[in-house]
């Protein structure tokens, strides 16, 4: 990989999984008898904005009590030291990325420390509960919700990982199950563009035949190698 100078790199749920972050899938799928799907969606929120609200800030205060792990700490390791482009695009809504040190991080599925106004249209970093009808803190309103992309809403800045994947030499999807489009769609299109691509994953997933390379293990094990063979 020594010709290497752009990257993109999709990270999911498996790399904070080994941060105790569950997954919908792996919580069960349920949270008080409601399916996850029914309180991550625009009708939910219409319907029951209460229940939803209380369902994320109950994630909102979890995630706070989380820590990164050695796969967050390496992938800001990279970000810190490689002098192309590097663009870490995460569709997980926790903030370890960051918290690890990581600075080239597009959340394209929202984040939770974030609330959206649908007065203003302002976002604003946000830790504490929302089910109180907080007033926005630039107009006021107490129309804020969590800034997190439901099912049935578009994922952010597309265009700009677009873009990005254009200018790749190199996809890396670590910790994704290859199941949720558009991110799923990544590796096609990286491939029709003729990059290289790796998946980093703890078991082979829907989409492994598309890579030219995949390394199964936890993500505490395979990231940190992969991040030490690229700033060697
Ligand atoms: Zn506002």
């Amino acid at each position: 990989m020594s010709q290497i100078r752009n990257i993109v790199i999709l990270t999911g749920a498996g790399i904070s999984a080994e941060s105790g972050i569950d997954t919908f899938r792996s919580a069960g799928g349920l949270w008080e008898q409601h399916r996850v799907e029914d309180v991550a969606t625009p009708e939910a929120f219409g319907r029951d904005p209460n229940l939803v609200l209380r369902f994320y800030d109950m994630r909102r205060a979890a995630i706070q009590e989380k820590l990164p792990n050695a796969a967050h700490f390496a992938l800001a390791e990279l970000d810190t030291n490689w002098k192309g482009n590097l663009l870490i695009v995460t569709q997980n809504v926790d903030d370890l990325h960051t918290r690890a040190g990581a600075r080239r991080v597009l959340h394209m599925h929202g984040e939770h420390l974030k609330a959206w106004c649908t007065s203003c249209d302002v976002r604003s970093y946000w830790r504490g509960p929302l089910l109180d009808r907080p007033p926005c803190p630039v107009c006021q309103a107490r129309t804020l919700r969590p800034d997190v992309v439901w099912f049935g809403e578009m994922p952010y800045r597309m265009g700009e990982i677009y873009g990005a994947l254009r200018e790749a030499d190199l996809f890396v999807s670590i910790g994704t199950s290859g199941a949720v489009y558009p991110a799923a769609g990544f590796v096609q299109n990286a491939r029709e563009l003729g990059i290289q691509t790796l998946e980093l994953n703890l078991e082979r997933s829907q989409g492994s035949a598309l890579f030219h390379e995949t390394r199964l293990g936890p993500a505490t094990e395979v990231v940190p190698a992969w991040v030490a063979e690229m700033i060697k």
